[in-house]
C-alpha cells in the first residue's frame, strides 16, 4: 500500500492527477496543502484535494515538495468545495480558495510580531534596593517583571515604567530580560471595550421562535432549516443571541451570517456585547480586513480559540469546528450571491453545511426570499412568524405620493406633502431620512436639447455625473472623463444632469430648509474610511436633522429618534428587465419602513411613485408580506420562473461582437440536445448589459426542474464544445441577478 495525493496544478482547468507521497512528507500533507510535483519536465505548484490508500500496481511519480504549512482543511468543508465546483460548475481550484482563503495559503502573510520582555533571574530584595537608588526606572520594570511568569509586552512594560527603549536595552544587555518576538494576533476590534449587556425576556412569539431553535439544536440530524419571518423590530437578534448562548453552553461553536453592507460597528458590538465575557473567542470576518487580519481571524478560528464567528458573505466557510447553529439574518439579501467564480450563494451553502455537520440553520428577515418562503410553504422549512414589533408599537404609516398628479414641486424633487411633513418634524426636534433608489437610477449627463446621454465608450451604460469632481465616471468599468460644457452630439450648452442623484436631492433639501443640518451618505461621499461610521454617530447623536442616502441607509440602523422617512423615487426598481424587481421593491420599502418610528413616537413613511398601483409598493404599504408572496408565487409560477424552477444562465463575452454571438448561438443549439426531463433551453440573446468593459455580451439561460441536472448538462456540453481564445464562457447557476 502506498499514500496518493490527489494534486491539482494551479491553471490546469479541472484535472487532477495522482502522486506518492514520500514517507518523510506523511503527516504534513492532507488536503487543501499545496506541493510541488513534476508533470512531464517541469515541476508546477498544485493543491492537494485528495489522499487515498492505493495499491502500489503501478509506478507514481513522487511529490517534490511540499509549500509553507498549510494548515488542513476540515473534511466537511472539504466536501462544500466538491460540491460546489460540482454544482456551481468551476473548476475544484477556484472552489478550494473558498474555504482555504488566499491570505491563509500564501506564506508572504505571516503573522505580526510584537516585542516581549521576561525577566531571566531572581532578584533579592537589597538588589533591588541598591538597583533602585542608581537606577530607578530599571527597578520599576524589574519590579513589573518580577510579578509576572509570562513573556509580557514591551509597550506596555515602558508605559506602566517610564522606562524608554534604552533602558530596556542596557538591562537586556546585562542579562537581566530577555526581549523576544513573539507572534500575536491582530484584533480589529483589540482597542475598544464593550459594555456588558444580559438577555431579555422574551414575548411569546420569541419564545417560540428559539424554542424552535433549541430543539433543532439538541437534534439537529432529525431538524429541518428554520425560517422567521420577523418585522423589524420584532426582536429577531435577541433571539439569535440567546440561541448562541445556549449553542456555547451546550459546549458548541457559533456562525452568524450577515450582509456585508449591515456588517457595521453596531452590529458586531451587539454581539461581542452580549458575550463580553468571551470577547477574546469573537471572530469577525468582512471585506475590509487587511490580509494579515484575515489570517489572524482564520487561524483563531481553526485552532478553536474562537466560538462564535460574525461574518459576511465568505465566513459560511469558517473552520469552525462543532457547529452548534448556523444564523442568516436578512437570508434575502443579494449580497450573499457571489457575482464571481464561483457563483456560490452563501445562505444555499450554509444550509447544505448545516445538514452536513450536522447542526440547527437559522435564516430570518422581514421579507424572506420568494425561494425560503416556498420552502416553508411546501414543509421543506419550518416556519416561525414574529408579526408583531417588540413592545406592541404599531408599524409606520405608509403614504403613497402619486407623482403624476401632485408633481414633485418644480426643482426640489419633494412633494409638496411630503415637505411639509418634514418641516413640522424638524420643528419637533426629530430626525428624518430620505432615501434614493440607486438600482437601476441614473445621475447621467443629458442633453436638453436633442435628448442625447454621456456613455460609456467601452460600457453600454450611461456615465454617471459627478458634480464634486465635475466628472463623468463608469460604474462598470471605472472610466472617467471630464463633464463637458456643451453637448457632445448638438453643442447646446445647456446640458444638465437628468435624474435625481443624491446630490441634487441635497442641493434641493439644503434650498429648503436652509436651517436643517444635513448629511448625505452614498459610495460616493463615504470615500474615506471612517466617514461612514463618524456620520451615523454624528446622526445618532442628533447632530444632524435631515440624513440623505441609498442602500446603505436603509438596513439594519436603530435610530430612535427618527420618525419620518420619505422615499424620493420608489419605482426604478420596477423598471429593470429582471422577474425579481417586484420583489426587490418591496423588500426596499419594508426595510427602509422599518427606520421610521423605532422610538417612542410613531413613524410615518412617504413613497414617492410615478405606479402608485403597482403590487409590490401596494402590498408594502399595508404592511402585507404574505399577500405579496402570495400574488407573486402565482405570477412566478405561471411563468416558470424560480423557485418553481432552477435557472442556469451563461454570458459568454468576447471583443469580437460576431464571435460572441456566434458562440453563444453555437451553445445554444447544442445544449438544446438531449435536455435533462422537463428543462428548457432559451435562445441565444443580447445581455441586458448588451457591452461591459469593452467586451460585447450574449446570453443563453435554461430553466429546469433540478439545478443539478442542469448544471451537469451544461458543463459535459461546454467540456466538448471548444471555445475560441477570445471568447469568455461564465456559467451562473441560480443567478440573482440577469445582467
Ligand atoms: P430585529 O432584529 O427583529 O429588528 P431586535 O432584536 O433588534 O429586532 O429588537 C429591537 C429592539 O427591541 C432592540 O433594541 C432589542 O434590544 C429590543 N428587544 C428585543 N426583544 C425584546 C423583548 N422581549 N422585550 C423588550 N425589548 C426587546
Ligand atoms: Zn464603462
Amino acid at each position: 500500500m502506498i499514500r496518493v495525493a490527489v494534486v491539482l496544478p494551479e491553471k490546469a482547468g479541472d484535472r487532477a492527477w495522482d502522486y506518492a507521497i514520500p514517507d518523510d512528507m506523511v503527516g504534513r500533507i492532507g488536503p487543501g496543502a499545496r506541493v510541488k510535483v513534476p508533470i512531464r519536465s517541469r515541476s508546477v505548484i498544485g493543491t492537494v484535494v485528495d489522499v487515498k490508500e492505493e495499491e502500489a500496481n503501478r509506478e507514481l511519480r513522487a511529490i517534490q515538495e511540499v509549500i509553507g504549512e498549510t494548515p488542513l482543511i476540515l473534511p466537511k468543508l472539504l466536501e462544500i468545495a466538491r460540491w460546489i465546483a460540482d454544482y456551481y460548475c468551476c473548476p475544484i481550484e477556484a472552489a478550494m480558495t473558498c474555504v482555504l482563503p488566499q491570505a491563509v495559503r500564501s506564506g508572504d502573510v505571516s503573522a505580526k510580531l510584537v516585542r516581549h520582555l521576561k525577566i531571566l533571574r531572581d532578584f533579592s530584595a537589597d538588589e533591588l534596593e541598591a538597583i533602585a537608588k542608581r537606577a530607578p526606572r530599571q527597578a520599576e520594570v524589574l519590579g513589573i517583571l518580577l510579578d509576572e511568569s509570562e513573556a509580557v509586552p514591551a509597550s506596555e512594560i515602558m508605559s506602566r515604567s517610564g522606562a524608554s527603549d534604552a533602558v530596556i536595552r542596557t538591562m537586556a544587555r546585562n542579562g537581566w530580560i530577555e526581549i523576544s518576538s513573539v507572534p500575536v494576533g491582530r484584533d480589529p476590534y483589540g482597542s475598544e471595550s464593550f459594555l456588558p449587556t444580559t438577555d431579555i425576556l422574551f414575548n411569546d412569539s420569541q419564545r417560540v421562535a428559539y424554542e424552535a431553535i433549541e430543539e433543532a439544536m439538541l437534534a439537529p440530524a432529525e431538524a429541518r432549516p428554520i425560517l422567521v419571518h420577523g418585522v423589524t423590530g420584532s426582536g429577531k437578534t435577541e433571539v439569535y443571541l440567546q440561541s448562541i448562548r445556549k449553542a456555547l453552553e451546550l459546549g458548541k461553536t457559533a456562525l452568524v451570517l450577515v450582509p456585508e453592507i449591515s456588517l457595521t460597528p453596531q452590529t458586531v458590538e451587539r454581539f461581542k456585547a452580549r458575550f463580553a465575557e468571551r470577547q477574546g473567542e469573537v471572530a469577525v470576518l468582512h471585506s475590509h480586513l487587511s490580509q494579515g487580519e484575515r489570517r489572524d481571524e482564520w487561524h483563531k478560528i481553526h485552532s478553536g480559540k474562537a466560538c462564535i464567528v460574525i461574518g459576511a458573505r465568505s465566513a459560511v466557510f469558517a473552520p469552525l469546528a462543532n457547529l452548534g447553529v448556523i444564523i442568516v439574518d436578512e437570508e434575502h439579501e443579494t449580497s450573499y450571491k457571489q457575482e464571481e467564480a464561483p457563483r456560490y450563494h452563501a445562505r444555499d451553502i450554509a444550509v447544505l453545511r448545516a445538514r452536513l455537520e450536522p447542526c440547527a440553520i437559522v435564516l430570518g428577515s422581514a421579507t424572506p426570499s420568494l425561494e425560503s418562503w416556498h420552502n416553508a410553504q411546501t414543509g421543506k422549512y419550518r416556519l416561525s412568524v414574529m408579526p408583531q414589533r417588540v413592545d406592541d408599537r404599531r408599524m409606520p404609516i405608509l403614504r403613497v405620493l402619486d407623482l403624476r398628479r401632485v408633481g414633485a414641486g418644480g426643482d426640489s424633487l419633494l412633494a409638496p406633502a411630503l415637505t411639509l411633513a418634514i418641516e413640522s418634524r424638524l420643528e419637533k426636534g426629530e430626525q428624518v431620512i430620505l432615501f434614493l433608489n440607486r438600482r437601476g437610477f441614473s445621475t447621467s449627463l443629458q442633453c436638453n436639447a436633442c435628448g442625447a446621454v454621456c456613455q460609456c465608450p467601452n460600457c453600454s451604460v450611461a456615465l454617471t455625473y459627478h458634480r464634486d469632481a465635475g466628472s463623468l465616471a463608469c460604474h462598470i468599468c471605472g472610466h472617467t472623463q471630464r463633464a463637458p460644457k456643451k453637448c457632445p452630439a448638438c453643442a447646446d450648452p445647456g446640458i444638465r444632469f437628468s435624474g435625481t442623484g443624491t446630490q441634487k436631492v441635497e442641493d434641493a433639501v439644503r434650498r429648503l430648509f436652509s436651517k436643517a443640518r444635513i448629511a448625505r451618505m452614498d459610495a460616493d461621499s463615504m470615500g474615506k474610511k471612517n466617514s461612514y461610521r463618524e456620520t451615523l454617530e454624528a446622526f445618532r447623536r442628533a447632530e444632524i436633522d435631515i440624513l440623505i442616502g441609498t442602500q446603505m441607509i436603509a438596513k439594519g440602523l436603530d435610530f430612535p429618534n427618527v420618525t419620518l422617512v420619505g422615499i424620493v423615487n420608489a419605482d426604478l426598481g420596477l423598471h429593470v428587465p429582471d422577474f425579481r424587481a417586484g420583489e426587490r421593491t418591496f423588500q426596499l420599502l419594508t426595510q427602509v419602513s422599518g427606520r421610521a418610528g423605532r422610538g417612542e413616537v410613531e413613524g410615518e413613511v412617504f413613497v414617492q411613485t410615478f405606479t402608485p398601483f403597482s403590487p409590490s409598493i401596494q402590498f408594502a404599504r399595508q404592511h402585507d408580506y404574505e399577500g405579496f408572496a402570495e400574488q407573486e408565487l402565482e405570477f412566478r409560477s405561471s411563468f416558470g420562473f424560480p423557485p418553481f424552477r432552477r435557472m442556469v444562465l451563461i454570458t459568454l463575452r468576447s471583443q469580437s461582437i460576431e464571435r460572441a454571438e456566434f458562440c453563444a448561438i453555437t451553445l445554444a443549439r447544442k445544449l438544446k440536445i438531449e435536455l435533462p426531463e422537463g428543462a428548457i433551453c432559451g435562445e441565444c440573446a443580447p445581455a441586458p448589459l448588451a457591452k461591459a468593459k469593452t467586451y460585447h455580451r450574449f446570453q443563453v439561460a435554461l430553466r429546469g426542474p433540478s439545478g443539478r441536472a442542469l448544471a451537469r448538462h451544461v458543463r459535459k456540453t461546454l467540456a466538448a464544445l471548444p471555445m475560441p481564445e477570445d471568447v469568455f464562457v461564465a456559467v451562473d447557476v441560480d443567478p440573482v441577478g440577469l445582467l
